[in-house]
Parts: C-alpha cells; sequence; structure tokens
C-alpha cells in the first residue's frame, strides 16, 4: 500500500527536497534522486588521508575517541561545517530538522553493510552485541520533533536484527549544546551531560554506539567511558558523518574551537 502511495506521491528526495522521480516498486524507496545520489557516492569515495581508503571504508578513530577506549569508528561520509550546500550536509540536517523515516531508513541501510562488515572482521558475533545511541536534549527534540540517533538507532537495530537497547540518559538539567564550547569544554560538557540508565545485559558485551555526526568525538567518547563502568568489553561507534577534520592525522588537525564552533553556532548545528 505504502509503494502505491509513493508512486501517487513520490517521496522527496532528502539532498535537494525535489520528488524523486518513478520510484521502482521492486526496491526499497530511494531517498535521493539520481543527481543526488550520484553526489552522495562521490562524498563516499572522498579519501581518508589516515588510512588512504575511501571515508566509508575508513575505520579511524578520532584520538578522544582512540583514548577512550574504542577501536573502530565507521561512517559514511565527511561532514563540512557550515556548508548547507553539499548533499552530505543536506541529508544531515534533513534528519536534523524533522522525523524523516526515509532519510534515516535510506542512512541506516547503507550504514548497516559497514557495521556487519566490521562486525565480521573482528570476529564478534551477532550475540554478543547490542546497539545503543547517544539521545539529545529535550530541548533540541522539542524543537525539531525528532532525536535523529535514537531514530539511526532503531532503524539499524530493525536491519541488523540486534537489539536495542536505551542504556544511556541525557542529564535532565544538561541543555548546554557542545556547538557553543571549545574542545576542552566540550569533553568536560559531554562527561557530566550523560549518564546510563540502567547497566542492565550490557556486561561483557559489544556496543554499537550511533549517532549523526562525530565532530571532535567527546560525546562519544563520554559514551564509551560510562558503558565500559557498566561492563561493556568493546565498542563500535558508527555516525552518517564524520567531521572532514577528523581525515587528518590529529597532528594536522585545525583547532576546532572559535572560528569552528562559530560556525557551528551560526548554522544551528
Ligand atoms: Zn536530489
Ligand atoms: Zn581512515
Amino acid at each position: 500500500m505504502s509503494r502505491i502511495a509513493d508512486l501517487l506521491f513520490p517521496p522527496m528526495c532528502a539532498g535537494c527536497g525535489e520528488p524523486v522521480p518513478y520510484p521502482d516498486l521492486a526496491l526499497p524507496p530511494e531517498a535521493l534522486c539520481p543527481a543526488c545520489r550520484k553526489a552522495w557516492d562521490d562524498a563516499r569515495a572522498e579519501l581518508c588521508v589516515i588510512c588512504g581508503k575511501p571515508v566509508s571504508d575508513c575505520n579511524c578513530v578520532p584520538e578522544a575517541l582512540g583514548k577512550a577506549g574504542c577501536k573502530s569508528f565507521r561512517k559514511l561520509v565527511f561532514y563540512r561545517p557550515g556548508n548547507r550546500e553539499e548533499v552530505q550536509n543536506r541529508v544531515i540536517y534533513r534528519i536534523k530538522d524533522r522525523a524523516d523515516a526515509s532519510a534515516i531508513s535510506f542512512l541506516a541501510r547503507e550504514l548497516s553493510t559497514a557495521i556487519r562488515k566490521t562486525l565480521n572482521e573482528r570476529g564478534i558475533e551477532p550475540n554478543d552485541v547490542f546497539l545503543t545511541y547517544l539521545p539529545r536534549g529535550k530541548r533540541a527534540v522539542l524543537e525539531s520533533g525528532t532525536d535523529q540517533a535514537k531514530e539511526l538507532a532503531k532503524a539499524l537495530s530493525e536491519l541488523l536484527k540486534i537489539p536495542l537497547c536505551h542504556v544511556i540518559a541525557r542529564k535532565f538539567w544538561h541543555n548546554k549544546p557542545q556547538k557553543l564550547l571549545s574542545t576542552a569544554e566540550r569533553q568536560k560538557n559531554a562527561k557530566a551531560a550523560f549518564r546510563l540508565r540502567t547497566t542492565e545485559a550490557v556486561r561483557g558485551k559489544c556496543a554499537i554506539l550511533a549517532d549523526d555526526i562525530v565532530t571532535s568525538g567527546a560525546s562519544m567518547s563520554a559514551a564509551v567511558r560510562l558503558l565500559r563502568r557498566a561492563g561493556v568489553k568493546s565498542f563500535l561507534s558508527v555516525a552518517v558523518a564524520s567531521d572532514e577534520n577528523n581525515r587528518q592525522p590529529a597532528a594536522k588537525q585545525r583547532s576546532l574551537d572559535g572560528e569552528l564552533d562559530g560556525i557551528y553556532a551560526r548554522h544551528r548545528l
């Protein structure tokens, strides 16, 4: 029935907002029009300077996340802060600014392949894994009507048949957005922002930790440290996008302070 609706009311492209032409009923609904799909595939093929692989095959971990004990980080594209024109940025805004089931399901399908591959490479049994996410602040959820990290984790859980555990909570009084802070403040803020809801069923397991964008890795690192305290044994971080700063070795990275934070603030990220 929903596929008939797709024909009558074609889904809007998550990249440009135009209707996606002639959906193929035999395939899952397309989230991108052909032009945006091409731009998206080009963005997925951008090379990571550290490992030399396309970003969608890269497993490099931002320094902060590595220090916290997370060895794998899968992402689809590099995010360029402050630029609304590029397709990867538009897709991210699409899932941040509203509840867009079609864009979420597209991104989950794209990420699920990378996740399966990493679990295989690391020899992790599906029974030993659970999915979780970094919940968004209540105010952001009220404003946009969605928690995109949670929606992404839900979609991944269904696709991968891996249980979703709501283990991490944001402290209710904690509303300071990461985007307005310097790198050092981000780490301190992230550490204070989250708490464990439960430690049930996570001890000895591998956590797949989902978020939409990883910037400095401060929030992910804080979540990894919390989960380690709950007995989680290993981690796979996954995000739709990694800040393009993370494609460089730490020594060559620009500072995330000042200039970058200004851009994030102006663009409501
Ligand atoms: Zn498009
Ligand atoms: Zn890499």
